[in-house]
């Protein structure tokens, strides 16, 4: 029971309030008492209370001055952006585990990047969310950015969370000037207020005119009937409208599975697997073979596994770098990059694979770097599976990768090999895995300390892959 009412004390589960068969629980239309009109917050706490994110407890009330946890957080995030739980076999984090309340929303959560784990593996959960943490996940959630610099006196230039305490300033989601009190405990009030101005557009203050806003590309509607238009990114939001099948959309954003368009006179949202892009109007967007594309990405090691270790580096950072560097990438040339680690985390090698197939990846990219007994041992090699059925695409891949990384890294082409690899073999489509180089060499260690290495090894994998794309 300690479970249901640590679920009912925030967060809206229907069926559980009617399980209950409680008359004391607020229907989705009545306000809280705690927050009456005149309360800052009022209508954006309302906001996220209809759309059922956030409940009150089970007296009705709200208490918007206390505090929130990790967990909370995790969970309104995520009911704010319409995405649904995510059941793992295996628990990414050694302190959540399946059992907890909040275990799919928090696994969903940090699969969408908007949370991170800790250095030391774990989540902290219980942990209660300061302003600083809290600015991060708003800024990642709703993927604001923008702003030169920040009005608090107290968020200096060097501060972890100028970049995107700057974005909410910029975007209308919180008050300007005087002091932010970045390592204050953010209450239920404040959370919540900033989550509904992030998620409406509508309730942002002095708020910068959609107009100001960039077209990421121009698509058309593939439904043979009407698409429905929703005030957020997920079903749970109401219907704004609808569009006619053939009708053109601007779009301005991807939240997850869903698309940000200009709709009337504000924002709506529309299912991308109904509408398909057919013009590219962006600069960021190079290569469009990467259109749509799922990419797994698998930075190798991690966590308690550092993989190789030699002259100063870790195989598990590096790889990590030079992965997150290709998401990014990957993500600005329009293809739906899927990373199996996006931190220092330790995950097994079939849940890896189990990343990959159970996003339908179109291809995997395992990145590792290499040691030798001898410190003459140098270059770039890529693996395939010697026994797989996509065996034919997989060379075809790792050649043109390979090829790449060489050509721009000037390491040794050590070439494409076959091997039995466990990720290789568990996943489902054509799949690679790179060694970059040798940290235990130390020509190839001092490429990969360059501050631009990272960059170049992404640079050059990506491109590896366009290739392989282009020549379909
Ligand atoms: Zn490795």
């Amino acid at each position: 029971m300690s479970r249901k009412g640590c679920i009912l004390s925030f967060v809206f589960i229907l069926f559980l309030s009617l399980l209950a068969g409680n008359g004391q629980v607020a229907s989705a239309q009545s306000k809280f008492p705690d927050v009456p009109s005149s309360a800052w917050g009022h209508k954006e706490i309302h906001l996220l209370k209809d759309k059922g994110v956030i409940t009150g407890h089970s007296d009705g009330t709200f208490r918007p001055n206390n505090t929130l946890t990790r967990a909370h957080g995790a969970v309104i995030i995520t009911g704010a952006l319409g995405l649904n739980g995510l059941k793992v076999s295996n628990p990414t984090f050694p302190d959540v585990s399946l059992n907890h309340w909040a275990s799919a929303e928090i696994e969903r959560a940090v699969q969408q990047g908007i949370f991170t784990g800790r250095k030391d593996g774990k989540f902290y959960s219980a942990e209660t969310m300061n302003k600083a943490q809290a600015a991060a996940i708003i800024a990642r959630a709703f993927n604001l950015s923008g702003g030169a610099s920040s009005s608090f006196t107290d968020i200096s230039s060097q501060h972890w969370t100028l970049k995107e305490i700057v974005a909410l300033e910029h975007n209308g989601i919180v008050e300007k000037g005087g002091r932010y009190e970045p390592g204050k405990a953010i209450t239920r009030a404040e959370f919540s207020t900033y989550v509904a101005r992030a998620l409406d557009p509508s309730f942002r203050l002095n708020q910068s005119q959609p107009s100001n806003e960039t077209v990421q590309f121009q698509g058309e509607v593939t439904v043979s009937s009407t698409l429905n238009v929703r005030l957020g990114a997920g079903t749970s939001f109401s219907v704004l409208g609808n569009l006619k099948g053939g009708q053109k959309v601007d779009v301005y954003a991807t939240q997850g599975s869903w698309y940000k368009i200009k709709y009337v006179n504000g924002w709506g949202y529309v299912s991308s697997s109904y509408v398909k892009k057919v013009s590219n109007n962006s600069n960021n967007t190079p290569n469009s073979v990467l259109w749509d594309r799922i990419i797994a990405i698998d930075p190798g090691h991690g966590g308690k596994d550092p993989g190789a270790v030699a002259n100063g580096l870790q195989e598990k950072d590096v790889v990590l770098g030079v992965g997150l560097e290709l998401n990014k990438q990957l993500q600005s040339a329009g293809a739906k990059p899927v990373l199996t680690r996006n931190n220092d985390t330790f995950v097994e090698l079939d849940q890896r694979a189990k990343i990959a197939n159970d996003a339908k990846a179109d291809i995997f990219v395992s990145i590792h770097a290499n040691a030798a007994a001898s410190t003459a041992g140098n270059g770039t090699e890529t693996w395939i599976s010697a026994s797989s059925a996509t065996k034919s695409e997989s060379k075809d891949l790792a050649e043109k990768i390979n090829k790449r990384l060489v050509q721009e890294l000037g390491t040794t082409d050590r070439g494409v090999k076959e091997a039995n690899f466990k990720v290789l073999v568990q996943t489902n489509m054509p799949g690679v895995l790179i060694e970059l180089g040798f940290l235990t060499n130390s020509k190839d260690a001092a490429l990969m300390k360059q501050s631009n290495y990272n960059s170049r090894a992404a640079t050059a994998i990506r491109k590896g892959i366009e290739d392989y794309y282009s020549s379909k």
